[in-house]
């Protein structure tokens, strides 16, 4: 048994990798780029021959227009994807696919993955690959027949950039100067945004916080007003209590309580009594008349209960 590749001996079965037409050895499986090994069985041995040849190894990325993430970019004469280099030369078709995986937090916004397809010129070979790790947004739009997914900005710029070059053929270097023209307008776009979005959110914050502030004043007033109500409500039930307490008490009650007497008591304890507060109360000492009319009715009152 042979690898279809190089020609060596596959003398362990186990150790073959199965092509859908052909095999090769783990030896040349492992030099294979990434994207054509995720896919191994979709190829021919002839196919992997061509890839191996084609696509090269390249490190570090050198281009003049890419992605963000620097996982694609594009060259003078190549596409640069994960690591390896693909020669323009070689590409006939080259475009991104969206892959919806959940609803979006938005309407018409679809959560889900990319993946690049390149299709090279010989032998019909498509290279798939997936074009980021994360997951991206994208917005989508129903048409009669189709979905149409309009993809991240960056992914956009370099999937109409690339396109551009391809058709271009001869005069690539002119869609090269389109597209950085291009590409320097959509930067200043891009700064532009952000910086509208950044400005944007600043005032949102500054008005959340005013509002907050505002809240936070109304609540204290509020607060303020409902302590004032509460101790003018506790004041009046407590007069009232004072009104009912005295207006429950009887003349005589009144009278012991004013000249600090209990029951039994005598003549002569009342009246050294009266003598003490009416000194006490006199007018000329600082009290009133009305107080020493008080008084002498409530000792009025007393020496009828007196022993
Ligand atoms: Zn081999």
């Amino acid at each position: 048994m042979k690898c279809n590749v190089c020609n060596n001996k596959i003398l362990d079965e186990n150790k073959q990798i199965i092509l859908k037409k052909g095999r090769i050895c783990k030896q040349c499986f492992r030099e294979l780029p990434k994207p054509i090994r995720d896919h191994i069985d979709e190829y021919t041995a002839g196919q992997v021959k061509y890839l191996k040849k084609t696509i090269t190894k390249v490190d570090p990325i050198n281009t003049w227009c890419r992605t963000s993430s620097h996982i694609m970019g594009l060259g003078d004469d190549y596409i640069y994807l994960k690591g390896y280099k693909i020669p323009i030369s070689e590409v006939k078709a080259f475009r991104f696919v969206f892959h919806p995986v959940a609803d979006g937090k938005k309407p018409n916004v679809s959560i889900g993955r990319i993946t690049v397809e390149i299709t090279l010129k010989k032998r019909g070979v498509l290279l798939s690959c997936e074009f980021s790790d994360k997951m991206v947004e994208a917005v989508y739009r129903i048409t009669k027949n189709s979905i149409i997914y309009f993809l991240p900005a960056d992914a956009e710029f370099l999937e109409k950039t690339i396109t551009e070059a391809l058709r271009s053929g001869q005069d690539f270097v002119e869609a090269k100067k389109a597209a950085l023209k291009s590409k320097a307008k959509w930067d200043q776009k891009k700064a532009q945004t952000e910086k509208a979005k950044r400005e944007e959110a600043e005032a949102a914050a500054r008005r959340a916080k005013e509002k907050a502030e505002r809240d936070r004043k109304a609540q204290q007033t509020r607060e303020e007003k409902e302590r004032r109500e509460e101790e003018q409500r506790r004041r009046e039930r407590q007069q009232q209590e004072q009104r009912r307490r005295q207006s429950s008490k009887s003349p005589l009650d009144n009278a012991k309580d004013l000249f600090h007497v209990e029951m039994p008591f005598t003549k002569e304890q009342i009246k050294t009594i009266r003598n003490e507060l009416l000194k006490k109360h006199h007018p000329d000492a600082g009290g009133s008349l009305e107080k020493c009319q008080e008084i002498n009715t409530a000792y009025d009152l007393l020496l009828k209960f007196a022993n």
